[in-house]
This record gives structure tokens, C-alpha cells and sequence, in this order.
């Protein structure tokens, strides 16, 4: 029955679009997103995906269009400051788009700590967020909201500080902007209503379970090599995460062993040239696609 598809609200373009289309596709979803395509429809968990701006997601779960959606966890805090009914949960954290919103000010400003904030102006697109920091923090700011290129505020003269999502800082220094105070971290979220039916639950479930076969394994490597036994405690130091590694012996190559580990650490060359040096042979490293607990 139609209405027993599972809705999931996307990202149509931005900075949470790439990572939520990769970690559903790696999910089995096949999505292929078009210019004009606002719905996708996939056979897989009988599901449609909307693709929508950022900002319409909360609203899309809040109001029973869609059951759940991917956001960064700063618009779901903003949401749930606005709106006092709280009807949204957290079901997942999905580990990409991570990011800060901070508090910056121009690299010459005489603004050195949040205190000299009193009395000035502050640009943000997280108005909520903002005025329930400068409460906590018992500040008294003039608040000036903005949708886009708050990072132009204090170059053009409508505020003397910013309060924006920073990730590598590059956009600040491109402005000539300093980090003064993280308000709060963030990443992408998968959202949901805390009231979702039963049957969309059970799907809901489901997905999370994939999502996290993919997380899990997103910075782990699988690496097959030979060793000296005697070298294997000096391997474990090499390979952080090694667990339970499969160690097989080697026919006709006695005191020799093959080992298969998966390794937490990102695949770095260091690693593997410190690999060589205790005699590792035959090495490889693969990548793992999805580990099921
Ligand atoms: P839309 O057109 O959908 O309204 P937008 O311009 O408002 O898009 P984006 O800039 O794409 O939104 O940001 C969407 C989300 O991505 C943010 O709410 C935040 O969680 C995350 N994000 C923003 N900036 C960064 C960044 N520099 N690095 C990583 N994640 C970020
Ligand atoms: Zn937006």
C-alpha cells in the first residue's frame, strides 16, 4: 500500500547532499539524483526519497511528510529551540559533514573574549542557538539573522562578529576572520518523529542497522600479510584495532605465519613501510564494503 513506503528526506544540494546519496547507495539504494528530481523512488525497503533544501527537512518529519530525514545535528538543535513541542529524535549519528558553529571576528577587532560581545552585533543563520548562548553566557547582543554569507557581515558593516558552521576554517581566513568560541560540534543525523507507527519503526530499524555496517567500517581496513611468529607481538603496536586477527601457518615456510586482521587505522603508507621493516611480505590491503556485527 502506498502509504506504507518509507518517505526519507534528503538534501537536494549542499554539504550534506554527496556523503547521505554515498552512504545510502552503499546501502544498496541506488540513488541517482537528477536536476528536476525533488522524488526518487526505490524498490529497496519500498522507499521515496524528497529531495529538499536543508532547512524544510525538520519541518517535512515534524509534519508527517516524510518519516525521516538526514540533517546536521545544528539544524535539528535549532529546530527543537523554536519549536517547543519537540516531536523530533535523534536515531543515528552518521559520522560525515562534520562541523562547528562558532563565534568569529575579524582578525583586527578589538572583540578579544565573548564579554566584549555586549553591546554589538552578531550575523548568524542559528538565531535560536545564538540567543541561548548569549543567555547562558548572560550577553546582551543585537542579533542579525542572515541565510547565506554570514561571513560577509563584518566586511560590509552589518555586524561586528559572526557566529557560523566552520569546518577547516578556510572560509574564515579567506575573510579575514578568527575562531573565538565554539558554540557546538556537529555532524549529519539521521532524524525521526519520537511517535513514527510501528511498521515504519521496524523499517526505520532496519536502515540504521545498514547504515552502521557501512559506518562502522569506514576508517578500517582489511590487511592480509606474512610475518616471522616472532614478530606478531610487534605487529599489534602497528596495527591499532588489530582483534582477534586469523593467524594461519605457512606450508613449507616453517616459523612463518599469514596473518588477516581488520585494522581501525586509516591506510597510511607509514604504516606499511614500518610493515616491511619488521619483514612483513606479501602484503594487502583491502577495503571492506560493509561488516556486519
Ligand atoms: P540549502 O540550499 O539546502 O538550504 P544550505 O546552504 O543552507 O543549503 P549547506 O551549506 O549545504 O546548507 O549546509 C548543510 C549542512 O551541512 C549544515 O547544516 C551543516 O550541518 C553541514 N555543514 C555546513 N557547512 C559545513 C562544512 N563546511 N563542512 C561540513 N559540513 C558542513
Ligand atoms: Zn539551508
Amino acid at each position: 500500500m502506498s502509504q506504507q513506503r518509507l518517505r526519507i528526506a534528503l538534501q537536494k544540494s549542499g554539504k550534506l547532499s554527496d556523503g547521505s546519496i554515498e552512504l545510502l547507495n552503499k546501502c544498496s539504494f541506488k540513488i541517482r539524483p537528477a536536476k528536476n528530481h525533488y522524488l526518487i523512488k526505490s524498490n529497496e525497503l519500498d522507499t521515496d526519497f524528497l529531495m529538499v533544501r536543508d532547512d524544510d527537512i525538520p519541518g517535512f518529519i515534524d509534519s508527517q511528510v516524510a518519516d525521516v530525514g538526514i540533517m546536521g545535528e545544528n539544524l535539528f538543535i535549532e529546530y527543537n529551540l523554536t519549536h517547543s513541542d519537540n516531536k523530533l529524535e535523534i536515531i543515528s549519528k552518521l559520522e560525515f559533514a562534520t562541523c562547528r558553529l562558532s563565534l568569529a571576528v575579524k582578525s583586527n577587532s578589538n572583540i578579544m573574549n565573548i564579554d566584549d560581545l555586549n553591546g554589538k552585533k552578531i550575523a548568524t543563520s542559528y538565531p535560536a542557538t545564538l540567543a541561548n548562548y548569549l543567555l547562558e553566557n548572560k550577553i546582551k547582543a543585537e542579533i542579525v539573522v542572515m541565510h547565506g554569507s554570514v561571513e560577509l557581515a563584518p566586511k560590509i558593516g552589518i555586524a561586528d562578529a559572526i557566529c557560523d558552521l566552520v569546518s577547516t576554517g578556510t572560509t574564515l581566513k579567506e575573510n579575514d576572520l578568527v575562531e573565538m568560541q565554539v558554540l557546538l560540534f556537529s555532524e549529519a543525523i539521521l532524524v525521526g518523529r519520537k511517535d513514527m507507527p510501528q511498521f515504519i519503526r521496524t523499517k526505520v530499524k532496519e536502515l540504521v542497522f545498514r547504515f552502521q555496517s557501512v559506518i562502522n567500517v569506514r576508517n578500517s581496513k582489511y590487511i592480509m600479510l606474512h610475518i616471522d611468529k616472532n614478530e606478531l607481538p610487534k605487529l599489534e603496536k602497528l596495527l591499532p584495532g588489530y582483534e582477534a586477527p586469523t593467524i594461519l601457518e605457512l606450508q613449507g615456510h616453517p616459523g612463518k605465519v599469514a596473518v588477516h586482521v581488520v585494522s581501525e587505522e586509516k591506510y597510511l603508507w607509514d604504516t606499511v613501510n614500518k610493515l616491511k621493516e619488521i619483514g612483513a611480505t606479501s602484503i594487502l590491503v583491502m577495503n571492506i564494503e560493509k561488516m556486519i556485527a
